[in-house]
Formats: structure tokens, C-alpha cells, sequence
């Protein structure tokens, strides 16, 4: 076996020797990007080194795999994890510094694929590390966006999108697989034929869209395996009509090109939002047939063609409904390509698919009109219509009469299919991402299927993986936790409590505070070079990071701001701990209201500055394109971190967990993950505020709550609100937060006004963060709390989260290392010394 772990001075060799064949020149003549690229070419070798190793105990081993498919994989940057992941980072530094070059220019010149909106996508992330670190055989599958998420720039204190094209110099990780290139259908009408007596269908007149795949390596921390993360790309397989090109019929030469091509062009800005829009519905088939396709060819060559041990060899998991058009396009190709009968292609897909559920806001529980369906994905339409039958039927049996009941449950009704119905039906494992969201998931949205199924249903709590969240991004931290308790604790983070008596010790917290300094001021130079925003690193860092969203309440967060410069501005003896407020937050292009909220918080952010003496205490700043790499310096900087849903509302939430690991001290509400986060460190370590998730849920049923009452009664509370109307804030456009103001006082249709409860939860809040105010002051026990919190933060890797997937759902078996064998287990410690040999890219 070669060696896998370059030394120095190999590393050196093969840069000097990459700049030199790729772009014919000296080091010291190549632009940082040229250099960025040398550098990930080799950390790639090294990891390819790995791949084929690993490839061959897993093709030995014979074990079971998982397809994790999922709409979005919010990646990151790659190449400090990777040489995190593969024990390299000091070599890497110190063989770049002899090279007269700083690491950190050289990161920076990595574009990062937004490949995903926020959570969700990021999950999918952490998963894959953690799959990886833990040796269990897993690959992604997801669309391969030439368009990530939009970039935000703020003008003019509003959000302007920009296109992310994070292609534009190529991507140095991934490899076209052309192998495994297939096609994938649209449209078109079924037939029924008979071919030696049995019947078959058959799509005919349909188009036909090429999925072309590129795999993305993902290496485990000091782990055998490097799992693939797999990204279609949509070809057209027509080749431009050079007869209309020469007849200068240039647009229609390209249209059916560009229609095609359209389907990997870009990714929906929604977040828990969907539309019911064509293209979105042929993304989700494109990617999803494109991977069952590969997984069954795949099974076929390793296993036979017996197609019933499938689900001894293959997990496919749902990353919420996206996919779900798996279920039709499993049963389909299990019917008509493999030629199996129905019961026995359904009891395959019932034991083959698993499904996580990541929310409950009604406005995200994805349907898709039936002639829509129908017209693209005829045949799968006539599955979904068979199973919609049988569920029925059995549902029939269960609640005989009870139409009402039944119509909620089926996967067809009024004109609809109801994607998180045929998921739950159908698949052998339904997740929520809390304990909490759980409960609510069998008490609430599928109330009606626990009943009948109640042995689906489970809760495993979303992690983050500690790898990326606390080892790369907060260096100093780690550094001084190795220090303290070892290094146990990198490969179970749980150990992570063992440094909870450091909280008691003032020397240790001393320098825990010092590492916070400096990555307060780290953030400073980053606000300062990227959007000239200046800030005073003795402030308390106060941080709301997260897409934005009405349920996420960051409204409550910048109407207690404007009350608290309220307080400021008309009590000259008012004193309050110096703090800046941060936000970081896409809105969604199409969103109205959270693009005000955007207006609003910048809109403040100039009040604040144009008061002399509020400014000496409150600073509100918005961090510009909130994305993975901004969180790895903004989150290890953080003192407070802000978590304010409505209770109920966020399934889980994993920036919550980030901060913990970081530091920072939480505020927030008894929803998703606080609530185990409020169990770990205790309600001395916490502030917990608002309405409880049972008392939303009564208050929503009895439908009598009034915003006006406490409008009139709270005078800071109508104080500012009308800020937000008479001028104050908006001094150019008094009426632009017009419909702010009356979303929260006015109901329409029935409905309430303030329906995520940002009045009704104002007073609690407010009292908590005066708690928090006059804690800070008392710096040790601020420090003991801001420790309590890393020491506690170590259930939410997501290492545990995927144990708890695996001995529960998946059953995989972790891919065993090769055995030493005893003559070959020298040899590669020789062959490290020399440099080794690599052949170049081309
Ligand atoms: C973790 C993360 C999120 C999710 O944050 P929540 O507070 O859980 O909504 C969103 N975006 C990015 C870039 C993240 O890293």
C-alpha cells in the first residue's frame, strides 16, 4: 500500500512541480489562484491514493450502501476539511509558509458551492463527514446547480440577488463519471402491450433529458473511506441542428439545448417554501431517477439480478419529500425494467426507503398538481394512482366510513398528490429531526398514520459535524481543549464534558476568553475588508444567523433593538453592557415580507449610528451573503447566539448547535434542538423565554389571540411599532414598512394578526435579555456559562446523530480496515521519506 500522508517536503515538490506543468511558471510568478489550484490538485491525489484503496475493501466486503438523496448539499468550502480530514494541516501550513505563501490566501481563493439553501442542505453536509469519519459506505446524490444560491449584496439597505456562477474556473474536487451517464424521460402517453402473456407498459413519444454524474470525494477524519458525493448534470443528447445553424436559425439550433439543460441550470431560492412550479418537479425526477437508475445497475453488478435481496444491500434515504419521486420510480423500474409483480415490487420499496420529515409549516408540505404529473411523468402517475388506490382500501378497512379522515391521508386528493403522504405509506421509516419535532410529528401531522403504522415513526436529533464546526473553523479553541483533556474527544465527541470542571478554573477560562477575543476581532477585519463595517470588538457579540423567515422571528429580535435604543435615547441614565447586533440572513428573492424585515433591520442599523450616545452601546450590523464560509468566522466570534422561533415551528435547527460548540450563551425558545440544548447544560446555562409548543398549538385552536390588546397596553411596544411607520425609521419613506406594521396587528380572512406571536412572546423576551445583560457583566460567570456550553455541545455532532441513524434505520456495517499485514506494514513508512511520484492531470 503507498503511503497516504505526504510529508513536507513532497508537498513542496508536487506544488512547485503542478505550477510549473499546468501553467508554466515559477511559484513565486503564479497568482494565488493558480496556486489555490496546485494545492487542492495535491491534497486530491491524496485523496484518490485513499479512494482506490477504500474502493477495494468495499468491493471485498460485499456490504450493505446508502444513497443519501437530497435536493441540496450545502457543502462549503473543501479544502481545509479535507486536509483536516486526512491529518495534514501542519504539513500543508508549514510546506506553503517555506513556499513563502500564507495558507489563508490560499483557502480564500476556493469558490464555495451554495449548493443549498441553509439546514437542510447543510445537514445533508454534516452527514456525509460524519458517514465518512465513522467508515460506513454511503454515497450523495443531488442535482449539480451551475447556479448555487444567489449571492446577497445590500444596497441602499436592501437585499439585491446576484447569480452565484461558482463554476466559472472549474471545479478541482469533482470528476465526471461518464460510465455511469444514463437517460432520464419526460413526458409522452403509456401503452399496454402483451408479450407472451403478460402484460407490460410501455412509455412511448416521450423526450429524453442525459444525466451526465460528477463525484465529489468525501474523505473521513483518519478513516478508511472516501464516500462519493454524486451531482447530476442534464445534457441534452441532441447535438446542436447544424441545418438550422447554417440557415442562420441560430435561437431554435439551440432551444431544445437550452430547454434540457435548464433542468440543472439553477437552484430554488425557497427555503421551506415551494411552489407547485414544472421545472422544480423535473429537477426532483431528473436527480432521482438518475440515481435509482445507477443504484439498481449498480446492485445488479455486484449482486445478481435478484432483485428481493435488495433491501439486505440498499438504503435509499429521502431527505424530506424532494425525492419522493422515488417511491414511483423504485416500484416502475422494479415492474417494467425488472419484470417483477406488484406486491413484490411494493414490499421492495417498502423496506428499501426511509424518510426523514424536516418540517411541519404547511406551506412547505410539497404537492404537486395531478395533471402536472401526469403530463410529465405519465407512468409514475399511474403507479401513484394504484397506490393511492390500496392505501385507500386498507385505510377503508381501518376507518370504515370516515371519508374526512381518509381524504387527509391519501396520496391523491382534491386534484393533489401529497408527497409526505405517499412518503410515509410507503417507506419503512419516518424521522422526525428532535425529539420534540418528533412528538409533534405523531401527535400532529401524522396523527392519523400513527394510528395505523405507529412502528414507523421515530425522532433522531440533528447533529453538526465537530470537524467542521469546532476543529476548522475555531482552531484556537481546539488547540486549547486538546490541551486540557487530550484528544479523546476528536473521535468521541461526547468526551467533550470532560471539560466541564474547567469551567471552575479561572485560568483556563481566562484563556477560553482570550481565544473568544480574538476571533471577535478576526470577524471585525472580515466586516471591515468585506462591506467597510466597523465594530468595536469590546461589545458583546450578539449573533442571528439563519435564513430568514417570519417563524424565525428575527422581527422580535429588531423590535426589541429599537426599544432598547428607545430606552437609551429617552432616559439619559439608562446604562446597558455595549452590544452589537449581527444578522446574517438570505430572504428568499420572491418573499415580500422578509425582504422588509431585511429593510428594517438595516434601516435601524442607520438610527442607531446617527445617535451619539446610543452608538456608544448599541451597533447593528447586517452581514452581507450569509453562506458556510461567512458562519466559520462568524460563529466562533459569537457571545450570544439568538434562536427565536415560535415554539414548534423549527423542527430542529443545527445553527443553534454550532454556537453551543463555539461558546456562545443561548437565548431562545423551548423549540426543536433548544430544548435538548436547555436539557444538556441546564437553565443555569441558557435563557429561556416565550410560549411553550403546547400553548401555540392551543392558542392557535381557539383562535382568539389579539396583537391590538397588547399594542395598546405596552407602551414601549407601541412606541416602537409606530417608529416603524411615522418617519422615524424611514426617514425617506415612511410607509415602506407599511405592511410590517400591519401583519402585526391585523388578521385577514379570519386568520390573526402576528401569527408567529412576536408581540405575545415580547415581554418574556425582553426580560430574559435583561437577565443576560446584567449577567455578562460578571465576566467569570459569563465565562463559566459561555464553557458549560462547549463542554455540553458534544451529543449534537452529527457522529452521534448518524450512530443513532444507523443502529435504528440503516444497519449498515462500517467498512473494516485492511489487516496490516505484518511485511507490508513497513514498507509504506520507507517509501513516506521520499518524495512521492505523481503523474499529472493530463
Ligand atoms: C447551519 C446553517 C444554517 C442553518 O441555521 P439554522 O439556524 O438552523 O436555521 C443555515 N445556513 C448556513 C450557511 C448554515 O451554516
Amino acid at each position: 500500500m503507498p503511503a497516504t500522508k505526504f510529508d513536507k517536503e513532497s508537498i513542496k515538490n508536487t506544488i512547485v512541480g503542478k505550477v510549473q506543468r499546468y501553467n508554466g511558471l515559477t511559484i513565486e510568478e503564479a497568482s494565488p489562484h493558480q496556486i489555490y489550484k496546485a494545492v487542492a490538485s495535491t491534497v486530491r491525489d491524496q485523496i484518490m491514493h485513499k479512494m482506490i484503496e477504500s474502493r477495494e475493501v468495499w468491493k471485498k466486503q460485499k456490504g450493505k450502501s446508502l444513497y443519501y438523496l437530497s435536493v441540496e448539499f450545502l457543502m462549503g468550502r473543501s479544502m481545509y476539511c479535507n486536509m483536516l480530514n486526512l491529518l495534514s494541516t501542519k504539513e500543508y501550513t508549514e510546506a506553503l509558509e517555506e513556499l513563502g505563501i500564507d495558507i489563508k490566501d490560499v483557502l480564500k481563493e476556493e469558490p464555495e458551492p451554495g449548493l443549498g439553501n441553509g439546514g437542510l442542505g447543510r445537514l445533508a453536509a454534516c452527514f456525509l463527514d460524519s458517514l465518512s469519519c465513522l467508515d460506513l459506505p454511503a454515497m450523495g446524490c443531488t442535482i449539480r446547480y451551475e447556479y448555487g444560491l444567489f449571492r446577497q449584496k445590500i444596497v441602499d439597505g436592501q437585499q439585491v440577488e446576484m447569480p452565484d456562477s461558482w463554476l466559472d474556473n472549474g471545479n478541482v474536487w469533482e470528476t465526471a463519471m461518464m460510465e455511469d451517464a444514463c437517460e432520464v424521460h419526460f413526458g409522452g402517453h403509456v401503452d399496454e402491450i402483451e408479450i407472451n402473456g403478460r402484460q407490460k407498459f410501455v412509455t412511448r413519444d416521450y423526450y429524453t433529458v442525459e444525466a451526465v454524474p460528477y463525484d465529489m470525494p468525501v474523505v473521513g477524519y483518519d478513516a478508511t473511506i472516501v464516500n462519493p458525493l454524486r451531482m447530476w448534470s442534464a445534457r441534452s443528447p441532441k447535438k446542436l441542428d447544424l441545418n438550422r445553424f447554417g440557415e442562420g436559425r441560430y435561437a431554435q439550433a439551440s432551444e431544445e439545448i437550452e430547454l434540457a439543460e435548464a433542468i440543472s441550470k439553477v437552484l430554488y431560492p425557497e427555503d421551506r417554501h415551494y411552489e407547485g412550479k414544472m421545472l422544480r418537479l423535473k429537477q426532483h425526477y431528473f436527480f432521482t431517477s438518475a440515481s435509482l437508475q445507477y443504484i439498481l445497475k449498480d446492485y445488479k453488478k455486484r449482486f445478481g439480478n435478484d432483485m428481493s435481496k435488495l433491501p439486505e444491500k440498499v438504503v435509499i434515504h429521502i431527505n424530506d419529500t424532494h425525492p419522493g419521486m422515488a417511491i414511483p420510480e423504485l416500484m416502475r423500474l422494479l415492474i417494467d425494467e425488472e419484470g417483477l409483480g406488484w406486491d413484490e415490487a411494493s414490499a421492495i420499496v417498502q423496506k428499501t426507503i426511509a424518510y426523514t420529515n424536516h418540517t411541519i409549516l404547511a406551506e412547505a408540505l410539497e404537492k404537486w398538481p395531478v395533471g402536472m404529473v401526469q403530463q410529465l411523468l405519465p407512468r409514475c402517475y399511474q403507479i401513484i394512482c394504484e397506490m393511492n388506490r390500496r392505501l385507500c382500501e386498507r385505510l377503508w378497512n381501518c376507518f370504515p366510513g370516515d371519508w374526512d379522515r381518509i381524504a387527509r391521508m391519501a396520496i391523491i386528493s382534491y386534484d393533489n398528490v401529497h408527497m409526505a403522504n405517499m412518503c410515509v405509506a410507503m417507506s419503512y421509516s419516518v424521522n422526525g429531526v428532535s425529539k420534540l419535532h418528533g412528538e409533534i410529528l405523531k401527535e400532529e401531522t401524522f396523527h392519523d398514520f400513527n394510528l395505523v403504522m405507529p412502528e414507523k415513526f421515530s425522532a433522531i436529533t440533528n447533529g453538526i459535524t465537530h470537524r467542521r464546526w469546532l476543529m476548522s473553523c475555531n482552531p484556537e479553541l481546539t488547540d486549547l481543549i486538546c490541551e486540557s483533556i487530550g484528544t479523546g474527544w476528536i473521535k468521541e465527541p461526547q468526551r467533550l464534558s470532560e471539560l466541564r470542571p474547567f469551567a471552575d478554573d479561572a485560568a483556563f477560562r481566562e484563556k477560553f476568553g482570550k481565544i473568544k477575543q480574538h476571533n471577535k476581532e478576526r470577524l471585525a477585519e472580515m466586516l471591515k475588508e468585506r462591506q467597510g463595517a466597523v465594530i468595536d470588538p469590546s461589545f458583546i457579540y450578539d449573533v442571528q444567523a439563519k435564513r430568514l423567515h417570519e417563524y424565525k422571528r428575527q422581527m422580535l429580535n429588531a423590535l426589541h433593538i429599537l426599544v432598547l435604543y428607545n430606552r437609551i435615547v429617552n432616559d439619559e441614565h439608562f446604562t446597558m453592557e455595549p452590544r452589537v447586533f449581527i444578522f446574517g440572513a438570505k430572504a428568499s428573492p420572491g418573499y415580500y415580507r422578509a425582504k422588509q424585515i431585511i429593510r428594517m433591520i438595516c434601516a435601524l442599523s442607520e438610527l442607531i449610528d446617527k445617535h451619539p450616545r446610543a452608538r456608544k452601546m448599541l451597533k447593528v450590523v447586517f452581514l452581507e451573503n450569509y453562506d458556510v464560509s461567512s458562519a466559520e468566522v462568524l460563529i466562533p466570534a459569537a457571545e450570544v447566539s439568538e434562536q427565536l422561533s415560535t415554539a414548534s415551528k423549527e423542527a430542529s435547527g443545527t445553527g443553534n448547535m454550532k454556537f453551543m460548540m463555539n461558546g456562545a450563551v443561548t437565548i431562545g425558545t423551548l423549540d426543536g434542538a433548544n430544548v435538548e440544548i436547555s436539557e444538556q447544560v441546564g437553565m443555569d446555562n441558557i435563557y429561556i423565554f416565550g410560549m411553550r409548543a403546547d400553548t401555540v398549538r392551543d392558542m392557535y385552536r381557539e383562535n382568539n389571540y389579539n396583537p391590538m390588546n397588547i399594542f395598546e397596553t405596552n407602551q414601549e411596544i407601541r412606541l416602537a411599532m409606530t417608529q416603524m411607520i411615522d418617519g422615524t425609521l424611514m426617514p425617506n419613506n415612511p410607509a415602506a414598512l407599511q405592511d410590517l406594521y400591519h401583519s402585526l396587528l391585523l388578521g385577514s380572512w379570519g386568520s390573526m394578526g402576528d401569527s408567529y406571536f412576536v408581540l405575545k412572546d415580547f415581554g418574556s423576551y425582553s426580560m430574559a435579555q435583561r437577565r443576560l445583560n446584567n449577567d455578562y457583566a460578571n465576566r467569570d460567570k459569563w465565562l463559566k456559562m459561555a464553557v458549560t456550553n462547549t463542554a455540553m455541545s458534544g451529543v449534537f455532532s452529527s457522529d452521534r446523530t448518524i450512530h443513532e441513524y444507523n443502529d435504528q434505520i440503516w444497519h449498515l456495517e462500517p467498512l473494516r480496515k485492511p489487516e496490516p499485514q505484518k511485511e507490508a506494514a513497513d514498507a509504506p513508512k520507507k517509501e513516506k521519506a521520499k518524495p512521492v511520484r505523481l503523474k499529472s492531470g493530463k
